[in-house]
């Protein structure tokens, strides 16, 4: 068993992975405690494979795990958090914009803190484009919203987070997890640890607009059926609104001041739209409950319990 996993997706990092290795490895030599690096290569086309298998030949706790194709960066942590065997698991970007050096006061302090995670929270994004910043910023303030107040709108994926929580992540069947709000929603104890976010090192970013958007879509739709619910409530209205109009109708067609004919054909459009548009929004409450199942996350996770002997926590001791 090895107490800490350091994960870092790679897609074509050649560039940069040289200067990451370089600093990380000093960085978990220090720590005295055994580790492993899980290195996921994201089907990068450039040298970054090779290259890890090289630096592999001298380092031991280097493992590679090379995907076959580029499957985006949640879900190649995903492939590390699975490969994992640490006690903690560590999340690392690969471009040194996350500072190998803070994993070891990530570790401190979930073990002076006793907590199961502990969020690497950037304290100066200065380094970044004014145009990520910006979007960043839109981006935490919608999740907060539509998540909760729990998700801080400074932490990305750099984490420690315990084998407690790890596990639980691993049994998550959904298709894409959004980690950075999927880990705050499930409500383990955390600290956090700040950190200046650096330049990228070397090369430029994997993150064009397109993943943002696809991202956006992936944080929107894994923790809100109220897209779908949107229907129900124009059902509802236009059908409350269709009662009105056909009684007016009546009314019209009671004073003699229509058009032979008018009157039937105006409640039938009427009574068909606000039925199929309430059947519409039926369907989809009946989808939204089909999608909470799906995603199979815990309803709830017990902190302790007096009744059972062990602790939730094998780690706090
Ligand atoms: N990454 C990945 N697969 C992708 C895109 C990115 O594994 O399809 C990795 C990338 O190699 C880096 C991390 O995810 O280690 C963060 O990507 P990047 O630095 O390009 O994003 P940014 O910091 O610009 O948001
Ligand atoms: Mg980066």
């Amino acid at each position: 068993m090895v107490t800490l996993s350091v994960v870092t997706p790679m897609f074509n990092e050649r560039e940069a992975v040289d200067q990451f290795v370089g600093r990380l490895r000093p960085a978990l030599d220090g720590l005295g405690d055994s580790y492993e690096v899980i290195a996921v290569d994201d089907g990068s086309s450039d040298a970054t494979v090779s290259r890890l298998m090289q630096l592999r030949v001298d380092w031991p706790q280097l493992r590679v795990v090379a995907l076959r194709r580029n499957v985006g960066h949640q879900t190649a942590l995903r492939a590390g958090l699975k490969a994992a065997q640490g006690d903690y698991v560590v999340s690392i970007d690969a471009d040194l914009q996350d500072p190998p050096e803070v994993i070891g006061e990530m570790l401190a302090a979930a073990r002076s803190e006793k907590v199961d995670v502990v969020y690497g929270v950037r304290s100066d994004r200065s380094t970044d484009t004014a145009f990520k910043r910006n979007t960043a910023g839109l981006y935490y303030w919608m999740m907060r919203r539509l998540v909760g107040p729990w998700v801080s709108d400074q932490a990305g994926d750099f984490r420690l987070m315990s084998r407690a929580v790890v596990d639980v992540l691993n049994e998550l069947p959904e298709p894409r997890p959004v980690y950075r709000l999927v880990v705050p929603s499930l409500g383990f104890s955390s600290a956090e640890v700040g950190y200046v976010r650096e330049e990228r090192v070397a090369g430029e970013t994997k993150y064009p607009l397109s993943r943002m958007i696809r991202l956006t879509f992936d944080s929107i739709t894994g923790f809100s059926a109220s897209p779908l619910k949107i229907a129900t409530w124009l059902g509802l209205f236009s059908f409350l609104l269709c009662v009105v109009l056909i009684v007016t109708g009546l009314v019209a067609w009671g004073s003699g001041a229509t058009v032979p004919g008018w009157t039937s054909l105006y409640i039938a459009v009427l009574l068909l739209g606000g039925v199929q548009l309430i059947c519409l929004g039926l369907l989809g409450e009946y989808v939204g409950r089909i999608y909470a199942a799906s995603q199979g996350r815990p309803a709830y996770l017990v902190a302790f319990d007096t009744a059972s002997a062990q602790t939730a926590h094998p780690l706090s001791g």
